[in-house]
């Protein structure tokens, strides 16, 4: 996959969910992003402690591993539909941190 049909994704899925949810106040539309964003979090959460095994037993016996990857992509793709719904570059966002967190380690 290339970043540029990632991005053509988040742009479909955008309107698709506009539409679905009749978000058309973008200040609706961002906190329901942001809250999204953090029930993905706790899902991701939620597999990693499955992953090792830091759970109680009968959450440890439905565990599995394509979950942790479904929650990673979920993870990702919010994070991009919000930047989508703030007008944020995410991939210019990206390229500045890598540039500023790459300079710390040639003091
Ligand atoms: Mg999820």
């Amino acid at each position: 996959m290339q970043i540029k049909d990632f991005k053509k994704f988040i742009k479909k899925e955008d309107k698709r969910l506009k539409k679905r949810f009749h978000t058309e106040d973008k200040g609706k539309r961002i906190l329901a992003r942001a809250v999204k964003l953090s029930e993905e979090l706790g899902e991701l959460s939620d597999e990693v402690l499955g992953y090792n095994s830091m759970q109680r037993k009968e959450k440890l016996d439905k565990y599995k591993k394509e979950e942790l990857l479904e929650e990673f992509a979920d993870v990702v793709i919010t994070t991009f539909l919000l930047a989508e719904a703030m007008n944020v570059n995410v991939e210019k966002a990206i390229k500045n941190k890598m540039k500023k967190i790459n300079k710390r380690y040639k003091k």
